[in-house]
């Protein structure tokens, strides 16, 4: 009996992400009274895989292969099943992040496991059933998922558990499982990235803009809330639509599905399909001239008021905070 954890990483890199999930699964860990081992898979440097233990793993199986340099969901997916299979794992926990969304549902095949995906918050453990949190409707609502089969893979969303460090060391094992041909038929060969930026899905802070705006030419004011507040941009999809903003930047049910900590939502009305991508946000701020845009019944807070007037306002306020 144990827990496995999938550490992500981004040229050699964790990303904030694979400390949450390894936290996450100590924390299940500790519940089911067993240890944690986390898989890295790819170039990362030795002391990065031992300090994962400071979030909890005991050991960490590292696959160091040419062949898996890049990222291959297939082949990544059987690696994972292989080391679940090494360790008598009972849970598998992966970030649902844009590759975790590959990777788990592929892990569970492989293993004839129960899924959840978007996972929200610790389980409720109950003999060999898990009660767990997730998101539901491309994340219009929640669901209490029962997963009874005697195996589990849990995808669990960004920011939705917080790092916690426990100060110890783990120890590395190289593991080499074999990697079946047929998961190598679709390789990466290069990765361009658009941006050095924090990347939508990975920010604790965004600052989102709508048609309100009027128009691309005003949206240096909401770059300039954005870098004071060290957050990612986004935007509506008619606005990506439009030309204005790129379609990286496009959140909701029918683009990135965003969980930071704080969402703050610009002359957006708050249509059901934008809602979709953002109501995983631990905080949503709306500001909005109409008071009755829909954006406001989900709102944490609320500003009514002309966004131009507003946001210089709010940089401002928040500048002279930070400079205090
Ligand atoms: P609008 O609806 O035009 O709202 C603009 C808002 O700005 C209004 O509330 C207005 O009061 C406010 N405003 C105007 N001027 C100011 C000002 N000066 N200061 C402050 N506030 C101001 N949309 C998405 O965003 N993401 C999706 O993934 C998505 N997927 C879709 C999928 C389908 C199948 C369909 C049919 C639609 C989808 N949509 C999606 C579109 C969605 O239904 C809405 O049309 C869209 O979200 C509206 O964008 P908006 O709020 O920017 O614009």
């Amino acid at each position: 009996m144990s827990v496995l954890v999938y550490t992500e990483h981004t040229e050699g890199k964790f990303k904030k992400s694979a400390f949450e999930v390894v936290s996450y699964a100590k924390a299940i860990a500790d519940l089911m009274g067993t240890s944690v081992t986390a898989i890295s898979i790819g170039n990362v440097d030795s002391a990065d895989l031992v300090a994962l233990g400071n979030y909890g793993a005991s050991k960490v199986l590292h696959v160091s292969s040419d062949r898996l340099a890049q990222f291959i969901n297939q082949a990544y997916a059987s690696v994972i099943a292989a080391a679940a299979a090494h360790v008598a794992a009972d849970v598998v926990v992966i970030s649902n992040t844009f590759s975790g969304k590959g990777l788990a549902p592929r892990v569970a095949a492989k293993l004839e496991a129960a899924l959840a995906d978007g996972a929200v918050e610790l389980p409720e453990i109950d003999g060999g059933t898990l009660k767990i949190k997730k998101t539901a409707f491309s994340g219009k609502a929640f669901a209490l998922t029962e997963l009874t089969a005697p195996r589990k893979v849990i995808a669990l969303n960004p920011n939705a558990f917080e790092v916690r460090e426990t100060g110890g060391t783990a120890q590395v094992e190289a593991f080499s499982p074999d990697i079946p041909a047929g998961d190598l038929q679709a390789v990466i060969q290069n990765v361009v990235r658009a941006t050095d930026k924090v990347t939508l899905p990975d920010a604790e802070i965004v600052v989102s803009a709508g048609r309100g705006l009027k128009g691309p030419e005003n949206w240096a004011m909401i770059e300039e809330l954005a870098e004071v507040l060290g957050a990612a941009t986004a935007c509506s999809k008619p606005v990506s639509d439009a030309g204005w903003r790129p379609h990286s930047e496009h959140v909701g049910q029918t683009g990135i599905a965003v969980s930071p900590n704080l969402y703050i939502a610009i002359g957006i009305s708050g249509a059901i399909q934008h809602l979709a991508g953002v109501s995983a946000s631990k905080t949503i701020v709306v500001i909005n001239k109409d008071p009755d845009a829909p954006f406001f019944k989900v709102a944490d807070y609320g500003i009514v008021g002309d966004a131009f007037e507003v946001v210089p306002k709010l940089t401002a306020a928040i500048k002279a905070y930070k400079g205090n």
